[in-house]
């Protein structure tokens, strides 16, 4: 019997990669234009540390994490998201002390959850960290550059902006009491996982899908209510820059976020388009964890975005450029005993042509079959090097994919007919 993969994982072949690269690509020319730069820490960390990032009693930790007792004795865990070792990278690293940084990474991240569509046990992040930085404007700035972003990738149609400000921890230990104490009126109505939370987690509760659970929140007291004068500020001023900007958003009052470690700022982007799974990107302001975690205070606000999500919603769309899935520019047919000279052909375009993608056919047969294997490459030109073509040192160029003679080149003057007729 064949050894299948494990569910939820998935492995990603070479059509979707190019996808992929895509997404990463353009990321990462974005991320740079703002100043971010990329940090890359371990996939498995000791499991602590996310039991105190994450916090005891989320969903994560409670039920998800894929963790282990290594050969030593000691709890691993597989990562679950990324910021919990991104911090730990950086106060290890002494990359926080009286600095500011500007940081993103991307990876595999692990969930032991249901797989179902948009829900992997390992699927992949994009993350994005700003540290040191305390006010409304670092907050903005995220929610600009992944506006720009969506933009690019000609999704931002299909997208909608949530914030809500979850205030400072004293604010939420205020809001925390009034809220447990309202619903607590309504114990047994509640569904099994709210019942729960009423001790554990009761913020969850309001992102609770139950309908009848929702019903009850409606007469809920609500945590803008509880906010202080300074949390009203910083979120306001959040708003005013995305107004300037010309960014749209809904405040969604009852956003706010799996995590245990958020404080004020906490946003989501989401679309319709997905189904149940509709949050591509999500993150906010966490202020306390850098020191939670043993380093100094230090103000920080990230956000990630589910990749797999992000693709889904690009394939669904259609929004491809067609050039994605071109993986090859150039095949080279070699017909009789010319192999040689069509392998040091390759060379000496690939040297003067930096970046041409070059197929050289391997393996020989027939002039006929090679051209259909030059077909199906996805090749805009085939270079055709045969054993007249040897001796008068030229090659034939056959246009592929439009309508043009083919045509007698030099072979002395072949780089320099592809750098004018060809544009890649
Ligand atoms: P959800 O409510 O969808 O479970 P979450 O609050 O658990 O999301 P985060 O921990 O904030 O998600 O992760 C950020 C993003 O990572 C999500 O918005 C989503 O795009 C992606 N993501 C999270 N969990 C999964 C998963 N199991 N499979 C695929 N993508 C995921
Ligand atoms: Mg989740």
């Amino acid at each position: 019997m064949k050894i299948q993969s494990i569910r939820g994982m998935n492995d990603l072949l070479p059509e979707q990669s190019a996808i992929w690269q895509y997404v990463e690509g353009t990321l990462a020319r974005l991320v740079a234009s703002y100043g971010y730069r990329e940090i890359r820490f371990p996939i498995l960390e000791k499991t602590d540390l996310f039991k105190r990032a994450v916090g005891e009693v989320t969903d994560i930790v409670e039920k998800e994490m894929y963790s282990f007792d290594d050969r030593n004795g000691d709890s691993l865990s597989l990562r679950p998201e990324g910021t919990a070792g991104c911090v730990r990278a950086c106060t290890q690293n002494g990359l926080l002390h009286n600095q500011t940084q500007r940081l993103w990474y991307t990876g595999p991240m692990f969930r032991h959850e249901r797989p179902q569509k948009g829900r992997l046990r390992q699927f992949h992040q994009i993350g994005i960290e700003a540290f040191g930085l305390a006010g409304p404007d670092i907050d903005a700035e995220l929610l600009l550059l992944t506006a720009r972003l969506w933009r690019e990738l000609k999704i931002d149609s299909a997208l909608e902006l949530q914030i809500n400000s979850l205030g400072s921890a004293e604010e939420r230990v205020a809001y925390r009491e009034a809220l447990v104490a309202y619903l607590s009126n309504f114990h047994d109505q509640l569904d099994e996982d709210s019942q729960r939370r009423l001790t554990t987690n009761p913020l969850r509760i309001l992102d609770s899908k139950n309908p009848e659970t929702q019903s009850l929140l409606k007469d809920a007291p609500v945590l803008n209510d509880f906010l202080g004068a300074e949390s009203k500020q910083h979120f306001a001023q959040i708003c005013a820059m995305l107004d300037a900007s010309e960014v749209s958003y809904v405040i969604n009052p009852k956003l706010v976020r799996g995590l245990d470690y958020y404080s004020q700022t906490v946003f989501e982007w989401v679309t319709t388009e997905l189904g149940a799974q509709g949050t591509v990107c999500a993150g906010g302001r966490y202020d306390s964890l850098v020191e939670l975690l043993g380093g100094k205070p230090c103000p920080a606000v990230g956000l990630a975005m589910g990749l797999e999500r992000l693709i889904m919603l690009l394939d669904g769309m259609g929004v491809v450029p067609d050039s994605v899935a071109q993986q090859i520019d150039l095949y080279l047919v070699a017909v009789g005993d010319v192999a040689g000279h069509g392998m040091r052909l390759a060379e000496e375009l690939r040297s003067g042509l930096p970046n041409i993608r070059i197929e050289t056919h391997c393996g020989g047969g027939s002039f006929k079959s090679q051209m259909k294997k030059a077909d199906k490459s996805g090749a805009a030109i085939a270079i055709i090097l045969g054993e007249d073509e040897l001796a008068s040192e030229t090659v034939q160029v056959k246009f592929l994919r439009q309508e043009r003679d083919q045509e007698t080149v030099d072979q002395a003057n072949i780089v320099e007919f592809l750098n004018v007729n060809f544009e890649y």
